[in-house]
């Protein structure tokens, strides 16, 4: 069934390979397209931490840094038993192509750890957490390289990178990550921010396919920060969330289910499925390509590929998730008529208040809910417009055009440093 798979384009080649479609409509010089395909530096650790039980293990973490032609640095740190380099190498580059989409002045990176994170204590992960910290920390900072959330990483472990970075530079430092408690110089708005985007970016989509809000049937794969937000805006919008998962599998109820119930049952029980919704069993496969209008992958990469896109049903995907759809299913999806959102636009929300949260830490400036909502919305609608009239002008789908862009400012950009010496 799953030619690609077998042949295996591993995250890497898969993010080298869409920069090669996009660069075959765009004339940019040979040197340029070599040097900005090319990550700057990649740091791999091997550290040691102690466990509750008294042994030493040793973690492998990553910290790959793309390119800071346009700015420091920037991107999540992702605790998850499959992390590897070249998943680390795709997921820095998309993150410099991100921050170009919106104009975002900072570059891309990525770090990531290879642990079972559900498997550990709070303090395990908080020694990891620090320890990691210690390992990179001459590489990071507030102008050099911020980190962020990503998958299995949240605010608490934010404040344990803020507190190791801070100690060892012996004063506070806030600017050096993003996604913080509030308490800590964190950003109202953060946490919902990569959810919100998606979701104006896909309602923006809604609205150029002519299909209304109110009652259209959303998938959402994956009920963390990015798919729990994007679920609780559509079921405001009015729109039916018919099917929700975790990493143990889904819930469908082609009725919709209630969002909240479904979300407070799994924040509080760590689990989604309880007696109190009613819906049936689905596996994360199956969820893909059950009956409904607006598909929404929030939780890994590589999940929409060519075994499975001739059968997604959706009219819009929009992808929370990093490199959820492989070039192959790009083009099955685009034969096919499906509307895609492509992750570098339709997640941008996240690296977007990120940034607000900086500017606020470098500037000890406290902006309120409602002028962070307000330019967050600005630029996610901005960035789609822009993208959708390339995708018109040339052709190209949205995820074609929105690398034409993001390349696009990134060569600019390096064509005006120039390459030293
Ligand atoms: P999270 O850890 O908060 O949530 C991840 C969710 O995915 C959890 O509900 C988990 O149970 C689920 N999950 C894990 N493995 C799964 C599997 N095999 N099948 C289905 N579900 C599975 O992480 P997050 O921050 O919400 O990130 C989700 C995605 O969004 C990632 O691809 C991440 O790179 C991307 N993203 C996140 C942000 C951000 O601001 N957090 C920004 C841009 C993109």
């Amino acid at each position: 069934m799953d030619q690609e798979r077998n042949h295996h384009l591993n995250p890497h080649q898969m993010a080298l390979k869409q920069v090669e479609i996009a660069a075959a409509h765009m004339d940019l010089d040979p040197g340029i397209l070599a040097k900005i395909m090319a990550t700057e530096k990649e740091i791999t650790v091997h550290f040691p931490v102690k466990m509750d039980d008294g042994q030493v293990r040793i973690f492998t973490g990553y910290r790959v840094q793309h390119n800071d032609t346009r700015g420091p640095y920037k991107g999540g740190i992702r605790y998850h038993p499959e992390v590897d380099a070249d998943e680390v190498r795709a997921l820095a580059m998309w993150m410099t192509w991100k921050a170009a989409v919106v104009n975002i002045p900072f570059g891309g990176a990525k770090g990531g750890v290879q642990c079972y994170p559900k498997e550990m204590s709070a303090r395990e992960m908080e020694n990891m957490t620090r320890r990691f910290t210690w390992e990179l920390h001459t590489f990071i900072g507030p102008e050099r390289d911020i980190p962020a959330p990503d998958v299995y990483t949240n605010p608490k472990v934010m404040a344990w990178i803020m507190d190791t970075y801070s100690i060892l530079k012996g004063h506070v430092v806030p600017g050096v990550v993003t996604g913080k408690p509030l308490e800590l110089g964190g950003s109202l708005g953060r946490f919902e921010a990569t959810g919100r985007g998606v979701f104006v970016t896909a309602a923006q989509a809604a609205a150029l396919l002519d299909l209304p809000l109110a009652g259209a049937r959303v998938v959402i794969q994956g009920a963390g920060n990015v798919g729990g937000v994007a679920a609780a805006q559509f079921a405001a919008a009015g729109a039916r969330v018919v099917a929700i998962s975790d990493s143990k599998g889904g819930l469908y109820n082609e009725k919709g289910l209630d969002v909240e119930q479904a979300l407070a049952c799994k924040n509080r029980y760590q689990c989604f499925l309880s007696e109190h919704v009613p819906a049936r069993e689905v596996t994360n496969e199956e969820l893909l390509t059950l009956p409904c209008d607006i598909l929404v992958p929030c939780a890994l990469g590589g999940v929409i590929h060519a075994g499975n896109a001739d059968y997604i049903q959706a009219r819009i995907i929009a992808e929370g998730a990093n490199g959820p759809t492989t070039p192959q299913a790009d083009a099955v999806l685009r034969g096919r008529g499906v509307f895609v959102v492509p992750d570098i636009l339709a997640n941008a929300g996240g690296v977007t208040v990120s940034y607000f949260e900086w500017v606020q830490n470098l500037q000890n400036l406290l902006w309120s809910e409602q002028e962070i909502a307000q330019r967050l919305e600005g630029i996610m609608r901005g960035a789609f417009a822009e993208v959708h009239r390339i995708s018109r002008e040339r052709g190209v789908d949205m995820r074609t055009a929105a690398l034409i862009l993001g390349i696009g400012r990134v060569a600019a950009a390096v064509r005006l440093r120039g390459i030293y010496p």
